[in-house]
């Protein structure tokens, strides 16, 4: 069994939310999301929620030093003291460098969910017309794509060149995603 301090990485439609949550309970660590952070931010009218707001709806980048600092505060709570699950954090080499310099932040695996982009785009799309979500519409859904190719996708080589990464094919149901990522963090 691998160390418990995760990274799940993969672009915004790759079902990352959904499997982050489940792997995150199977091993007892926090699930801790950046994007629901923000959410949360938002429906309480908070300052950092005022902020994030017109970001959020135009696909875009919260900043650095603003997510970065969210996500010290989470992970130095003493429910991530053995463990935490990162879901959408990092997503800029400035972040990942921040997550090195966090007490902690040593991370153990970085799990990379893999869709190709016209199944993304299917299913984002799909999720716009059923979601509330205010950032799931097509303009921000190709802006927010750009924005993982451009910014975050520069992380995958990142983490394999320290040889964390692992690459997990998230094409199926949610149960046979599940238990491949499962069986993944057991060998
Ligand atoms: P997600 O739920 O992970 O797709 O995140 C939704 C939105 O929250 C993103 O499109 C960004 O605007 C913002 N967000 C989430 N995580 C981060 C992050 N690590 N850095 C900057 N912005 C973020």
């Amino acid at each position: 069994m691998t160390g418990r301090r995760i990274v799940f990485l993969g672009p915004p439609g790759a079902g990352k939310g959904t499997q982050a949550e489940l792997v995150a309970a199977a091993l007892n660590v926090p699930h801790i999301s950046t994007g629901e952070m923000f959410r949360d931010a938002v429906a309480s009218g908070s300052e950092l929620g005022r902020r994030a707001q017109e970001i959020m709806e135009a696909g875009d980048l919260v900043p650095d030093d603003l997510t970065s600092a969210l996500v010290a505060e989470r992970i130095a709570a003493p429910d991530a003291e053995c463990g935490y699950l990162l879901d959408g954090f990092p997503r800029t080499g400035a972040q990942a460098e921040a997550l090195d310099a966090m007490a902690g932040g040593t991370v153990d695996t970085v799990m990379l969910v893999e869709v190709d982009e016209e199944e993304l785009v299917r299913r984002l799309l799909k999720r716009a017309a059923e979601s509330g979500r205010s950032d799931d519409n097509e303009v921000t859904i190709r802006r927010r794509l750009e924005v993982y190719r451009d910014l975050t996708e520069p992380l995958v080589r990142l983490y394999e060149s320290r040889g964390l990464l692992r690459r997990f094919d998230g094409v199926g149901t949610v149960e046979e995603v599940f238990a491949r990522l499962m069986l993944g963090l057991a060998r």
